[in-house]
């Protein structure tokens, strides 16, 4: 177990929830797991997961490619604030592993009466243990979830974490997983060491000025444009948005456009709005991968290569994140 925090260790400090709960203080709540698989324990950072960045995923796949041999599975604790990003992320960095990773965390505190904490963990180890898991997947509420698939779309409600555009994998009955998907188990996990952390979100919105790439221009290395409905970009008459996605490529930068709404993708050529862009340069296209997804495999990509063998290394299937 690599426990990194969240609210499932979170106590009240008078100051708001903050994370203070011990690996072993997590696993004492949760006793039925000593009758299902042996676990040691370590905890790297113990962190709000609204802290979490790229180091942080570097650590944790650091962990798990340290201590692959010894163990069978491996259930992260972590926030759910970016626990889809953090699966994401280890979704690139540890790639076709036969053994599981699974992340968890809970929407209330383990030492709450009414938690959901002590569930989700019973149910992540369950997950683990289980013959049939592999590879890097969020188990909550009941469900498991593909780490490429997975994005909280709930603030408060237990069923936190939803499937984007794909089906659950499996659910948890009384601590026992029930399958919908039979998934191929990797033949043996290939781990990545490097992210580029430059990698920039740019939200559209009605009126957005061009002038945000006076900052892209100098402080990124990839760009993710989250724009509207099947994808494109504002002319607002003179075409200035254009000309600086143009510069910005010319600067032999990668650029990927997704959309913002959550479901069904992007469909870049659909549109005039959009189709103008491919004279703009090489864009990438997201299409179905959740943003989370898109970004960590950006950061994946340009961390291994840049130019056309990152845009190849993106555009490549892995994990099921794009079709
Ligand atoms: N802010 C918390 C975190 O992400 C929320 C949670 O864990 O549910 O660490």
């Amino acid at each position: 177990m690599i426990a990194t925090g969240g609210t499932i260790a979170s106590k009240n400090t008078g100051a708001g929830l903050a994370p203070a709960m011990s690996a072993k203080e997590l696993l004492a709540c949760v006793p039925e797991i000593a009758e299902l698989c042996r676990v040691q324990e370590v905890q790297p950072f113990t962190l709000d997961s609204t802290n979490i960045r790229a180091e942080h995923w570097l650590e944790i796949a650091g962990i798990i490619e340290r201590e692959y041999d010894r163990f069978d599975g491996f259930v992260v604790t972590h926030g759910t604030d970016t626990m889809a990003y953090t699966a994401a992320a280890l979704s690139y960095l540890v790639q076709n592993s036969p053994k599981p990773v699974v992340l968890t965390g809970s929407q209330k505190s383990a030492y709450l009466r009414d938690t959901d904490a002590r569930k989700n963990l019973a149910d992540a180890f369950a997950y683990c243990a289980d013959e049939g898991a592999s590879g890097v997947h969020v188990v909550f509420d009941g469900s498991v979830i593909l780490g490429t698939r997975a994005k909280k779309t709930r603030t408060k409600s237990y069923n936190a974490f939803s499937s984007i555009d794909y089906p659950d994998i499996a659910v948890l009955r009384d601590g026992k997983p029930f399958y919908y998907i039979d998934e191929e188990k990797g033949g043996s996990p290939v781990f990545y060491r490097t992210l580029d952390p430059d990698v920039f979100v740019l939200k559209t919105f009605p009126g957005i000025k061009p002038e945000i790439f006076d900052y892209l221009d100098t402080h990124c290395d990839g760009l993710v444009v989250e724009s509207f409905g099947a994808g494109g970009l504002p002319d607002y008459g003179d075409g200035a948005l254009f000309e600086r996605l143009k510069g910005f490529l010319s600067k032999g930068k990668t650029v990927v456009f997704t959309t913002q709404v959550e479901r069904e993708g992007s469909a870049l050529d659909t549109y005039e709005v959009g189709r103008k862009l491919r004279a703009c340069g090489r864009i990438l296209e997201a299409r179905c991968m959740t943003l989370e997804a898109t970004v960590t495999k950006l950061m994946w990509a340009l961390g291994q290569a840049r130019g056309a063998e990152a845009e190849e290394l993106f555009l490549r299937p892995v994990g099921k994140d794009i079709f």
